[in-house]
């Protein structure tokens, strides 16, 4: 999370007067509710989950309710009811954020109250006090006894992780399974004449998917061994793709056309700028598509089965 972000949030805290947990979010009470507040998606830190958990013995509100509340309430953009929690995402970019954060959830209690919400835990259900706690990268309000549960499951589950090995074999064929999905892309939307740099993308996000599903997991040598993978089939996928265009003015077959492209193009037949400028953007929205799939894998590495009480991370985040 950068300092404005940061900054921002320990703003919103204040206004709220909740507490800020280091991993960024917020939570703690408000209007006889429990709070979290956090940004589920990290790419866009101003879209804000705000969530109590509640139950409503009369069931859930009915859709001209929650319609009723969202028309009222233009700052508020999803309403969402589960069966122990109630939540509202919010819009709060902008010097106003914090105000209209302030007023949406002033509202949002102000309708919990009046349709008689039951604060309760988010696990269990039961109207037992609860805790914030930071579950696997999201976070929850919980009583006692489901934290004591939720750590216990989550600590077997860590186990079975690092217990599972990686197959590195698997991986890489996984990854070359998922980049000729990438090179069908680059040749197939080619022909139809769609700007071929969203296929760069998708051979990025299949490579490393591939060796994903069958390396059993994507360490750091799963990555490096990926983007090898990519930047060698993304330049064998376009160069396929030169040859169909070749063997088709050419009338020769693909094989020989493959061939012949290095040669086309030191002659100047196929104009260099265009070769080059195609493989560019291809090679661009790969890294476009490879950088975020990277960066959600090493977050989720991080994250996944880390449980802990909100505001005692146990390492540093
Ligand atoms: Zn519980």
């Amino acid at each position: 999370m950068n300092k404005k972000v940061s900054n921002a949030y320990a703003g919103f805290a204040q206004r709220l007067g909740l507490q800020m947990d280091p991993s960024g979010g917020l939570y703690g009470q408000r209007g006889g509710y429990a709070w979290t507040i956090f940004a589920p998606d990290p790419r866009y830190p101003y879209q804000l989950l705000v969530t109590t958990p509640a139950h409503r013995p009369a069931g859930a509100l009915n859709k001209e309710d929650v319609r009723q509340f969202r028309r009222e309430h233009k700052e508020v953009f999803i309403f969402n009811q589960r069966q122990n929690d109630v939540s509202i995402t919010v819009r709060v970019k902008g010097a106003k954020g914090g105000e209209r954060l302030e007023s949406a959830m002033n509202a949002f209690i102000e309708l919990l109250r009046t349709q008689s919400f039951r604060p309760c835990c988010q696990n269990c259900g039961q109207e037992l006090p609860v805790e914030g706690y930071f579950v696997s990268g999201g976070y929850m309000q919980v009583c006692d006894s489901c934290a004591q549960a939720l750590k216990q499951s989550h600590n077997t589950a860590q186990t079975q992780r690092a217990q599972k090995s990686e197959n590195v074999a698997g991986g890489i064929v996984g990854s070359l399974i998922g980049s000729l999905l990438g090179v069908l892309c680059i040749v197939l939307l080619s022909q139809l004449g769609v700007v071929a740099a969203l296929s760069g993308l998708i051979m990025a996000v299949c490579t490393l998917k591939g060796y994903e599903m069958l390396g059993g997991k994507l360490s750091n040598r799963g990555i490096v061994i990926s983007i090898v993978v990519m930047i060698v089939m993304t330049f064998v996928g376009d160069r396929i793709d030169w040859a169909i265009l070749v063997s088709q003015q050419l009338e020769m077959p693909l094989p020989m056309a493959f061939q012949a492209v290095p040669v086309l193009l030191a002659e100047e037949i196929i104009v260099p700028s265009a070769y080059w400028t195609n493989l560019v953007l291809l090679y661009v929205f790969m890294l476009g598509g490879a950088v975020p799939t990277i960066r959600s894998s090493i977050r989720n590495r991080r994250f996944v089965n880390l449980v802990y009480r909100l505001g005692h991370p146990p390492v540093e985040l």
